[in-house]
């Protein structure tokens, strides 16, 4: 058994639907090492090697294991957190048992589309991420050259909607989102 524990150690709103809550808890084992091979199994996975995380979206929820911790969004209360913890770890284990018999897989499966991602931006091409327009900075973003809080303008309270909406998809592509903005 590779991961015997772990502590919740957030319980926060979900960015993604408010009324719902999201979960870090913190696992008491390194397990970098698993993620190509669930990435291997799970063709709905979606593996980033640069971050070291693997996404799973599963009914409308994303998992995101990262190698001490595993965030969940969209639920319903703590104990649903637990059950699907429970399961993911069990998930973690089961594929470390059977390592030798699977081949990783290190690549990613899916970016985001670009225009997606453009037509949620402000479009004021304020400049105050440091590109000269929001056009440049979709761009950059799709291809992780650049992070989501460069653009300060979507973090303001009228782009509340729009905000929410970038977050999912970044996150339904398994792009690192600051843990406090998850
Ligand atoms: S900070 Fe945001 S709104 Fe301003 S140019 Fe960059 S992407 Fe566009």
């Amino acid at each position: 058994m590779l991961v015997k524990s772990y502590k919740i150690i957030e319980i926060l709103p979900c960015l993604v639907d408010p009324e719902k809550t999201r979960v870090i808890a913190m696992i008491s084992e390194d397990v970098s090492g698993v993620l190509p091979y669930i990435n291997a199994i799970d063709k709905n996975a979606i593996y980033t090697k640069n971050a070291n995380t693997l996404t799973l979206p599963k009914s409308e929820r994303l998992i995101t294991i990262h190698p001490r911790k595993i965030a969940i969004t969209k639920l319903k209360d703590e104990q649903e957190a637990k059950k699907i913890l429970d399961e993911t770890i069990k998930l973690i284990n089961e594929t470390f048992k059977k390592k030798s018999e699977i081949k990783p897989d290190y690549e990613r499966r899916k970016r985001p589309n670009f225009l997606d991602i453009y037509k949620l931006l402000p479009k004021t091409n304020c400049r105050k991420c440091g590109e000269l327009t929001c056009f440049a900075f979709a761009a950059k973003l799709v291809k992780e050259e650049i992070v989501i809080t460069r653009c300060s303008s979507i973090f303001e309270s009228g782009y509340k909607n729009n905000r929410e909406k970038i977050l999912k998809i970044l996150q339904g592509s398994g792009f690192e989102i600051p843990v406090d903005l998850k």
